[in-house]
């Protein structure tokens, strides 16, 4: 039987640096499949609350993992997690999940259990994978790996933005104050911390429009895979 090539690309860096938005713009002009690797570990935050687990005792939801069942399905190029048969939307989005997110995802056994979720999708598809370790860890091998930078300040004043535009209450200062906060703890955990591969290609945004940012993304994408 011939065995099917399939083409992946990593997209990591922090959190407000514009991976979503670039995987999904590549996602289109290439015709992969998008995934959001973020809203797995947003899933298991969102679970662990739920469950009664403290954010500040994370490795509580080891012993309840047997009963998060997680799906990722790619509808209209975009993703939902299903936990336990229910579809997730902007409840996994908001600033306390997020805090939720980042700590159940120093867990090491979080990370194992989101792993092979997250590899079983590339090996069937093309794909473009958004997160913290997908050019480290989950896909070591993608043909194309960019690590996404902007300065937190810009990072901020973005997510801000987005916040204000959907109607919701923020204040800049305290938007600013949890990307720093997730910034180190991303960065700093033991295991799968936030940090470029070696042979990653270093993307600074801060200055760069949505356009801009893909047309260079697309660039590096050129020079590596076979672009129709
Ligand atoms: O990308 P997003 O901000 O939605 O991710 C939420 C949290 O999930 C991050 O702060 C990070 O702690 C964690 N994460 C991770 N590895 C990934 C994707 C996300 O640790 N591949």
């Amino acid at each position: 039987m011939k065995k099917t090539v399939t083409f992946q690309i990593a997209i990591d860096g922090p959190s407000g640096s514009g991976k979503s938005t670039l995987a999904k713009q590549l996602a289109k002009r290439l015709g992969y499949v998008y995934i959001d690797t973020g809203a797995l570990y947003r899933a298991v935050g969102l679970f662990a609350s739920e469950q009664g687990v403290s954010a500040d005792r994370p490795q509580d939801v080891v012993p309840l993992l047997s009963s998060c069942m997680l799906e990722m399905r790619v509808i209209d190029g975009g993703n939902t997690v299903f936990l336990n048969g229910r579809p997730l939307g902007n409840e996994i989005r908001t600033e306390t999940i997020s805090r939720y997110a980042s700590q159940v995802s120093k867990v090491p056994e979080v990370r194992a259990f989101l792993l092979e979720t997250q590899r079983s999708i590339a090996r069937v598809e093309n794909v473009i994978m958004d997160g913290r370790d997908i050019g480290t860890v989950v896909l070591p091998s993608a043909n194309v790996k960019i690590f996404m930078s902007a300065s937190p300040e810009s990072r901020a004043a973005r997510r801000y933005r987005e916040l204000i535009a959907k109607g919701e209450r923020a204040v800049y200062a305290d938007v600013l104050k949890d990307i720093l906060w997730r910034d180190k703890n991303d960065a700093e955990r033991e295991i799968a911390p936030a940090v470029p591969a070696e042979d990653a290609v270093l993307m600074d945004n801060t200055n760069l429009d949505i356009e801009g940012t893909a047309e260079a993304a697309m660039r590096i994408v050129r020079s590596k895979i076979p672009v129709k």
